[in-house]
């Protein structure tokens, strides 16, 4: 699922020199939780902790900051999906409860963890690809 690679090159480019490199879908970079600028190196560490920089381009991950953005989505997709399945299993069905928990409890989990994975890659991506940072004043 996850194809980028993690070589370290121990090259050193300039963070600002994006002429180098081609530019990456953040769709696609996003989704496999790879990094915005090469879209080879792994943005990840482990499962949702983001790494200080990109092995392969050397990218510095600092201005990542994805903030509660990704959740706010998960929490509204999750919970519309899990919510209206749970409602259409009682009516169809009428399970007993423990069967819901059974259910309902690791779906939210795996389906939580996963998809807050591919929105924060997919979060990032975008902040990098459009430039995005907290607003500054201009005193200038
Ligand atoms: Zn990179």
């Amino acid at each position: 699922m996850y194809s980028c690679t993690d070589t370290l090159h121990g090259t050193n480019i300039m963070d600002d020199d994006k002429a180098l490199f081609p530019p990456v879908d953040p769709f696609s970079a996003g989704a496999r939780g790879c990094c915005p600028r090469c879209g080879q190196g792994k943005l990840f560490d482990g499962m949702l902790k983001v790494k200080p920089g990109c092995a392969n381009c050397g990218l510095d991950y600092s201005f990542a900051d994805s903030g509660d953005g990704p959740v706010v989505f998960v929490l509204l997709i999750v919970g519309f999906v899990v919510v209206g399945a749970a409602l259409w299993l009682e009516v169809n069905f009428s399970p007993p409860l423990w069967l819901h928990f059974l259910l309902w409890i690791p779906a939210v989990i795996v389906f939580g963890l996963g998809l807050t994975r591919v929105l924060k890659g997919l979060l990032i991506a975008l902040q990098y690809r459009n430039n995005a940072r907290p607003g500054e004043i201009d005193r200038g």
